[in-house]
């Protein structure tokens, strides 16, 4: 059985169904990551687990144990929020304790487990200070400590890295990941950033409009995307997405001269780049993007009577092309994905 399933979810604001029927399960310390554009639900999922957001309708169990109706305060889970949602008059050890002594739990205890969070969260220098004595980083630890200290049965995390700068962000990141490795504590976190989603997590779970497009580990997400969504949602830049009636010759161009109609997907770093006159496909560069480790290469392929198609190539060698510059381009073997006219994923002809 599993750590905690979720069954035929729902969750209605007024005419909205914001969670439409998720069946979802989540084994005992896994870290599973809700990823999705804005709006399409993923804090509210979580919210329901937390208990912080009643379910309409379905079921939620953990440990072998119904909590669809109980109390947020009874879960046994422990959310960390965004806004740190700290107690600013506190010291951070006050912070940490707050649950425990609330509990009542022993003080020899509560300084023990504050203390260990401590070591591992690097906090100990701060433990007499206020959270306005800490940097954004710090607070965020802070928050997470006092989660640690609970020991819940699961760490809920929304958005936790949001109001952190690109460096600490980064930083931060690999913290939690340190982190769960320490811990093996179950996890479930959100974010909108695929970033995070694809570096965290042992499953992603993609989430549109309130209900599930995918669920599995980051590379499975990557190599074999159920549909034109996930495909394009996961991996920056997005994946090169064709109607084969717009670029007839991008057919034979990757291999596939009976590939059903359709959509035909790359991955930029399935671009290849040539000479102009080589190559199956001719195009002229629009954009250059010089990343240091990577370059992007945009470049128009002139269909058939058409605007042209644009594609985007990913190479870790420099290039001294231009705007402008006619080139050839070839796709790698065997590396196109394809996509029915609803956008599902198909099999490629053998
Ligand atoms: P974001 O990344 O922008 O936070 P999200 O994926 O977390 O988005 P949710 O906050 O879960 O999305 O919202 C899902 C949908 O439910 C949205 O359309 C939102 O407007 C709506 N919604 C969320 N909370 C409420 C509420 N309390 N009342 C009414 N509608 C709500």
């Amino acid at each position: 059985m599993p750590f905690l399933q979720l069954k035929a979810v729902d969750k209605y604001f007024g005419a909205l169904r914001a969670i439409k029927g998720i069946d979802l399960s989540i084994e005992k310390g896994e870290f599973v990551v809700f990823v999705g554009p804005s709006g399409c639900g993923k804090s509210t999922l979580l919210r329901m687990i937390a208990g912080l957001t009643e379910i309409d309708s379905g079921s939620l169990q953990l440990d072998g144990r119904d909590i669809t109706r109980l109390a947020s305060s009874k879960r046994d889970l422990a959310m960390v929020f965004q806004s740190y949602a700290l107690y600013p008059h506190m010291s951070v050890a006050d912070n940490m304790s707050f649950a425990l002594r609330l509990a009542n739990v022993d003080k020899a205890v509560i300084r023990e487990k504050v203390q260990r969070a401590a070591e591992i969260l690097n906090l100990t220098p701060y433990l007499q200070r206020t959270p306005k004595e800490l940097s954004g980083g710090q607070r965020q630890r802070v928050a997470i400590g006092r989660a640690i200290v609970r020991a819940p049965k699961v760490f809920l995390f929304d958005e936790p890295l949001s109001n952190l700068d690109a460096a600490l962000r980064g930083q931060t990141r690999v913290e939690i990941a340190k982190l769960h490795r320490e811990l093996g504590a179950t996890t479930i976190y959100v974010t909108h950033d695929q970033v995070e989603a694809m570096t965290l997590a042992d499953r992603v779970v993609v989430l549109r409009d309130g209900a599930i497009e995918q669920v599995g580990s980051p590379l499975e997400l990557y190599d074999r995307p159920a549909n034109q969504f996930v495909a394009q949602f996961i991996g920056t830049p997005q994946m090169n997405m064709v109607d084969t009636a717009q670029l007839p010759a991008l057919r034979s161009a990757v291999g596939a001269d009976h590939a059903p109609d359709g959509f035909i997907g790359v991955r930029p770093e399935y671009v290849l780049v040539r000479p102009a006159g080589s190559g199956r496909l001719a195009g002229q560069v629009e954009l250059v993007e010089s990343l240091g480790a990577d370059t992007l290469i945009y470049a128009n392929v002139n269909a058939n009577g058409g605007p042209g198609v644009q594609l985007v190539a990913r190479q870790n060698t420099r290039s001294s092309l231009h705007p402008g510059d006619a080139v050839g381009l070839d796709i790698a073997p065997a590396s196109f994905h394809l996509f029915n006219r609803q956008g599902q994923a198909v099999a490629r002809p053998q």
